[in-house]
């Protein structure tokens, strides 16, 4: 299935038509599959589309969704944070991450949540099964939004220490200058060539980076990997990426983005239905739509 434009869906008489993730580019996500099994399961008769929606006509898409009466949406990149200006009102949690992925419409009152950040711990925690208060973590890409929220969240959490890792880094120096402020965590920025140096300071290793393993920049600090480490890349593609494939020949325990994306759009659904989230169907729904079942 492809994707939706503002003006096929203006003209469009499906009805079903109530949810949708608005991105650019949107043709990759892998959403729609995940949250359409869940509402089949569930017997619920909506559907749930990428909507492609350039910076420019966010404000368009959302008066075109709030008057079709859609249920709810989600947003990626670039619309995360431009989104917290246009919504009658705010979780908290949003507010403190500053980054909304998740919108509901009551009645044409339109709320912005995130479940990027609880999708994340839930994530590591299915993953790694650990605590995540007790680690020395290092977030690589911090400076944009994925990394900010998943800093943000950690720095919330109260892990020991947080390295804040960033090809800009004039980018971090705010977000670092905030959860300081904010948080008895301590904080440090580094750049990219001291990862070599990051690892041998931190059990746990997240990469927000849209950066792969194969960039130049970064191959060699990623030699310094121990099989203490655990290593989470944001990153989800049809294989494990790189990175994760990389680390486990390093003897670390490693994942990839692909059940934070699950625990996420799990919370997503429970945001907009007020119910359990079929997260069985869901997760059978993604693993196949990802080809790796
Ligand atoms: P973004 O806002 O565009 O940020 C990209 C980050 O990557 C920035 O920190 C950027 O550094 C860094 N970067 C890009 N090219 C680089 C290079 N050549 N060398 C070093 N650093 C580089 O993207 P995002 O929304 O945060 O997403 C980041 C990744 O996380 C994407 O792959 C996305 O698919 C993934 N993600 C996954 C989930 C999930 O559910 N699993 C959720 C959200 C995002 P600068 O600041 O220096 O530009």
């Amino acid at each position: 299935m492809g994707s939706f434009s503002i003006q096929s869906l203006r003209v469009s008489k499906e009805a079903d038509l109530r949810l949708a993730v608005l991105g650019d580019p949107v043709d990759h996500s892998l959403s729609p599959s995940m949250q359409n099994a869940g509402l089949v399961s569930l017997h619920l008769p909506y559907r749930y589309v990428r909507l492609h929606v350039r910076p420019g006509d966010l404000v368009e898409a959302f008066h075109l969704l709030r008057d079709r009466d859609f249920i709810g949406w989600n947003l990626t990149l670039p619309h995360k944070l431009a989104a917290l200006d246009l919504l009658d009102g705010l979780d908290p949690v949003a507010q403190r991450l500053r980054s909304v992925n998740t919108v509901v419409n009551r009645s044409g009152r339109l709320f912005g949540f995130n479940t990027d950040g609880a999708g994340f711990i839930a994530a590591i925690q299915e993953a790694f099964n650990c605590d995540l208060r007790a680690l020395r973590i290092a977030v690589l890409g911090a400076g944009g939004g994925a990394g900010q929220t998943v800093a943000r969240h950690l720095s919330e959490l109260g892990v020991p220490s947080l390295v804040i890792v960033n090809r800009t880094v004039a980018k971090t120096e705010r977000l670092a200058k905030d959860l300081a402020a904010q948080s008895k965590t301590r904080i440090r920025i580094e750049k990219w060539d001291r990862l070599a140096d990051v690892c041998g300071e931190v059990d746990l290793l997240v990469n927000a980076s849209s950066v792969g393993l194969d960039a130049e920049r970064i191959h060699e600090g990623w030699r310094a990997l121990e099989p203490r480490h655990l290593v989470f890349d944001m990153v989800y593609g049809p294989q494990e990426t790189s990175l994760v494939r990389f680390a486990r020949e390093k003897g670390a325990r490693a994942t990839d983005g692909l059940l934070m994306l699950l625990h996420q759009g799990v919370l997503a659904f429970e945001i907009w239905f007020g119910k359990p989230a079929p997260d069985g169907v869901m997760r059978a729904a993604l693993w196949r739509a990802a080809g790796r079942i």
